[in-house]
């Protein structure tokens, strides 16, 4: 009876555990590897979660204007503690900084050009996701073996809101970027209706990477300062109980279609396949946490992580990798109307519902399974 009872409690605290899950957080870290990046995965680690980073490699050839002596090895732990590697592109559109010339992202930042229209050329542009490949594979040989290698799968657009998840579920940053200004000047004006040349050449790139495969990701929520102009603005990021409010904030709103500023916006995005349900993408920089020229970012954000994972697990939030945006397909489970699953990095939807067997996956079970392009 007594042993009975103790199973009976177990089970209810199995199912109450189930049920408590409000949702699933993507923490993205965009614009490493950098020095602060060693100390930024070992709190991740310490927080018990995995995050996906989105990489700019020319960081490890010491371009990149920021403290990145080490930037290799930063990288190396990433691939050792198991964060999800994905493509930001080689030099963060840099070489665009100046109008008509490639000079190069090293003399852009040396000489503090920034790109105001910061996407030219399709076909030329298109190239920094691949020398992004070939410069990690440079640094780090074998770096495609890793399984949390994700760099020909996982994309995400420098500046650009742009997501290419599902055959619905896409959206451009109409007004990311600018043909005149930085999108962050103050003069920077943009109607959606008629995007910017450089926002319109950034959605013909999305096409092309969706079309060689890759799923890209934008982001619901920007973990930024209050204030990127300010004297230290990596000084003003939320603290964890103040994140989590704006997390729940946003939840199930499809945020990036009214997100602010303007430049963060995916006006056209749909979110009404289901896929984006209970998920919040929060996007992050890598240089917030470091102590240097934008203030004091590690002593004060690093703490932050770990009380932003324990306030959001305790509250039921679980967190996870944007591979697994939809969940990994996989036998013996009662798949239902509107599920969608990951096999081999490609994302799928149900077509008829079914328990799954063990030879029934979704590339050889056109019946039950949509591949979503
Ligand atoms: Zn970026």
């Amino acid at each position: 009876m007594k042993k009975t009872l103790l199973a009976a409690l177990f089970s209810c605290t199995v199912l109450s555990a189930q049920a408590a899950e409000k949702g699933v957080i993507y923490l993205t870290f965009d614009d490493g590897p950098i020095n602060a990046s060693n100390q930024l995965v070992t709190e991740l680690d310490a927080a018990g979660i995995r995050a996906t980073f989105f990489i700019n490699a020319f960081h490890m050839f010491g371009e990149g204007d920021e403290n990145e002596s080490y930037a290799t090895t930063s990288l190396q732990k990433m691939f050792n503690s198991g964060h999800i590697i994905a493509n930001h592109s080689d030099d963060h559109m840099l070489h665009n900084c100046t109008d008509g010339i490639e000079s190069g992202a090293f003399y852009c930042n040396r000489v503090g050009l920034w790109p105001v229209k910061s996407y030219r050329s399709v076909s030329a542009d298109l190239t920094y996701f691949d020398k992004n490949i070939q410069r990690v594979e440079q640094e780090i040989p074998g770096a495609y073996l890793y399984t949390n290698y994700k760099m020909s799968k996982l994309a995400r657009l420098p500046y650009t809101n742009g997501w290419r998840v599902t055959t619905k579920m896409k959206g451009d940053g109409r007004c990311a970027t600018s043909d005149t200004v930085p999108p962050w000047d103050p003069a920077f004006s943009c109607d959606a209706a008629t995007s910017t040349q450089s926002s319109k050449t950034a959605a013909q790139i999305a096409d092309q990477l969706a079309s060689r495969g890759y799923k890209l990701y934008g982001w619901d929520l920007d973990w930024g300062p209050e204030n990127w102009g300010v004297a230290f603005p990596a000084e003003t990021l939320l603290d964890g109980d103040a994140l989590l409010a704006r997390v729940n904030a946003v939840v199930n709103t499809c945020a990036p279609r009214t997100m602010n500023p303007l430049n963060s916006r995916t006006p056209d995005l749909d979110c009404s396949d289901g896929i984006a349900r209970n998920k919040v993408v929060i996007l992050a920089h890598d240089f917030l946490f470091e102590n240097g020229k934008r203030g004091q970012g590690a002593t004060i954000n690093l703490p932050k992580i770990k009380r932003f994972v324990d306030a959001a697990k305790a509250e039921g939030y679980r967190f996870d990798t944007l591979d697994n945006y939809a969940p990994q397909w996989q036998p013996y489970v009662a798949y239902k109307a509107g599920d969608f699953v990951s096999f081999e990095d490609k994302i799928y939807s149900i077509i008829q519902p079914h328990t799954s067997q063990i030879n029934w996956n979704p590339t050889a079970t056109p019946a039950l399974w949509r591949n979503e392009i």
